[in-house]
């Protein structure tokens, strides 16, 4: 077992209180990390603090310079960081790499920040005026960040944050903290100044110190409904700037036009892989027709049966474990629950040989038919390999059903037909749509959110609303009067 420290201005700084990192596949402790108290988060704070007006007034296109190495350190250290992804959260090494990947987009995307800092400009804008708009930073900005995602979720927020002139302190989730503290060490090894970006681990005694702190002047936070709310309720009340991502309940709805063998090779991909543990996940397949719900179902079955799962680090797999213990037992009790509730339980995963045959925190896939909504397997984001197949007779009544469910992360339809496909687009009230696309993550220089409980703030995370949510605006009106003109005292308001 190795120690895991907090990362403060440059320097590993060890906790009073450890908990023990555990490795899904095997069961066994790998780490020992330092949980933060009060002080500690408040170390960071210090240190951002001080270093932040000097790297505030630097010109973007230094600052970019030090994002155009950071992404080729984390090329160069891919797969040592996929590894410590791999063995922590459980996911295979593949799917760790596409994370990083997605990840990286976003470094590559504040590369780009003196152009995204230019702001507006109007000659002219009154007699002798012009005006212009530019983006200043906020000055020492936080995130707080979920198990599922350890590299691809904060290089959604820290790279812009750090390009835009901020400080950044993050809060990895205690689970799978390695990585952030591998890609701490790169950024130092890029040419950030030290104090911009500090890692302090530890759960809710650290996040209350970064919200009740009022240094910090902007949190965003991705992880489940529950703490997202208290995080956006408590951050706004100390007005604080807050974009809080949470849970998920994704759709996918399949029409009788669509093409049922690519539908269900993606889906399978799409429920299954990182074992559900995924926010866009699909998590139900809305079948218009018990036609369609029938061939979807015979084409899904066997694959779902076939998955290759086993310990992320090994290569050629589909699904790893799940992240500890009480996950996986309460995956297997939203099983047993839809099955007692009437659903039509077609594949199983508790009967996978490596949920009794392995010490890790393994499930195999399990496929519902008939899944009705006032189910708990319906309602509930499981955050597990559970694919639940809804019936229903007609495309709106697919549509009212998605509308209904109380999140709106994402959601996708299955169609040849290109005016259903627009409709889905225009009438669904979900943040992100695909159309034959499954998981509808959004690249770099777009930005990603929900609507409903999967996002409480107003702007997304990365993209162009990255821009906006860490730094603020100022509009500046400038006249430089002219020497021969005498000018009276003016008691209107000029027009
Ligand atoms: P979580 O809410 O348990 O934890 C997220 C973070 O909050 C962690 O850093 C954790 O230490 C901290 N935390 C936990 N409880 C806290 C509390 N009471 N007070 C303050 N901080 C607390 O989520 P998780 O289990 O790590 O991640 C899975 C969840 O994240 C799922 O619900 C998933 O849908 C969601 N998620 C959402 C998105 C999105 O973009 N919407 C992306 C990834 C994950």
């Amino acid at each position: 077992m190795t120690d895991v420290y907090h990362w403060i201005a440059g320097e590993r700084l060890a906790g009073q209180r450890t908990i023990d990192v555990i490795n899904p596949a095997t069961a066994e402790p790998v780490r020992r990390l330092s949980m933060a108290d009060t002080a500690t988060v408040q170390r960071a704070i210090d240190a951002a603090r001080e270093a932040q007006p000097a790297w505030r007034d630097l010109p973007p296109a230094k600052r970019a310079q030090v994002m155009y190495r950071f992404k080729t350190l984390l090329e160069r250290d891919a797969d040592e960081i996929c590894a410590l992804i791999s063995e922590e959260h459980g996911k295979v090494l593949e799917d760790a790499m596409g994370e990083l990947k997605r990840g990286i987009e976003n470094v590559e995307y504040a590369c780009g920040v003196p152009e995204l800092l230019k702001g507006e400009y109007s000659h002219n804008a009154g007699p002798a005026i012009d005006t212009w708009s530019n983006h200043q930073p906020l000055g020492v900005v936080a995130g707080i960040t979920p198990f599922n995602f350890p590299a691809m979720v904060p290089l959604w927020m820290y790279p812009m944050a750090l390009a835009c002139g901020n400080a950044f302190i993050l809060k990895p989730s205690e689970q799978v903290p390695s990585a952030a503290v591998k890609m701490a060490e790169l950024l130092d090894e890029a040419g950030l100044p030290r104090g911009l970006f500090s890692v302090v681990h530890g759960n809710r005694e650290a996040v209350e110190a970064l919200i009740e702190a009022p240094e910090v002047r902007a949190l965003s936070f991705v992880g489940s409904t529950p703490v997202a709310r208290r995080i956006y309720e408590g951050g706004t009340r100390q007005g604080k700037r807050v974009q809080a991502l949470g849970g998920a309940k994704n759709h996918a709805v399949v029409l009788p036009d669509a093409d049922l063998d690519n539908a269900a090779n993606t889906l399978i991909g799409a429920a299954f892989g990182s074992a559900g543990e995924r926010c866009m996940a699909i998590s139900v397949a809305v079948c218009v027709g018990d036609a369609t719900a029938d061939a979807l179902i015979e084409r899904l079955a066997p694959q779902a049966r076939e998955l290759k799962i086993g310990a992320g680090t090994e290569k050629g797999l589909d699904m790893g474990a799940l992240i500890n213990a009480g996950q996986r037992d309460k995956v297997a009790g939203y099983i047993e629950q839809g099955a007692a509730a009437g659903a039509e339980l077609v594949v199983d995963g508790r009967e996978h040989p490596l949920v009794d045959g392995s010490p890790g925190y393994f499930l195999g896939a399990t496929l519902f038919d008939r899944v009705t909504t006032d189910m708990s397997i319906y309602r509930d984001e499981i955050f597990g390999p559970v694919l639940c197949v809804v019936r229903v007779e007609t495309f709106d009544e697919a549509i009212a059903l998605i509308n209904a469910h109380q999140y709106g992360n994402g959601t996708c339809v299955f169609t040849r037909d290109g005016e259903a496909g627009r409709r889905f687009a225009d009438a669904i009230e979900v943040g992100m749509v695909g159309i034959n696309v499954p998981l509808p993550v959004p690249v770099a220089f777009h930005s990603f959110g929900g609507w409903k409980d999967s996002l409480f703030g107003d702007l997304h995370a990365y993209g162009p609303d990255a821009v906006r949510f860490y730094t603020r605006r100022k509009a500046i009106s400038q006249r430089w009067p002219r020497r021969s003109a005498q000018e009276s005292a003016q008691f209107n308001f000029p027009s």
